[in-house]
């Protein structure tokens, strides 16, 4: 693993997203709906499920790096982007996420999966 800075690509205008022009961010009504579905479907199967019957599950909501100028929606959970700009600066938001008990509703795993393998979002 490189200590190199990250790079974060905005999910509107594809261009990298320097320290102070934007933000990590995830659509809290989305994860707040998949969060619902998941309470529903844990609800209705008590004693467990086949794994075919998790096909209609709503997909985790994606976390997209992006521009303060090109946000264009609210209702986000945001961390600014300059402090997920180092594998310990993500490292330390994972650690603060986890104790949210709707992450996993969220593909933050595919998020920090991604930057270990030197990909960005
Ligand atoms: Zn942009």
């Amino acid at each position: 693993m490189t200590l190199e800075a990250l790079t974060w690509s905005c999910a509107v205008c594809s261009k990298p997203v320097s320290d102070g022009a934007g933000f990590l961010t995830v659509d809290m009504p989305s994860v707040q709906e998949v969060d619902r579905a998941w309470d529903d479907f844990k609800r209705s199967h008590p004693r467990g499920y086949e794994v075919a019957e998790l096909a209609d599950m709503p997909e985790p909501v994606p976390w997209r790096a992006i521009h303060e100028a090109c946000e264009v929606e609210g209702s986000t959970y945001s961390i600014e982007i300059a402090k997920v700009r180092t594998h310990a600066g993500l490292l330390k938001w994972t650690a603060h996420l986890m104790g949210k008990r709707w992450l996993s509703s969220t593909n933050w795993a595919d998020v920090i999966d991604h930057q270990a393998r030197g990909q960005h979002l």
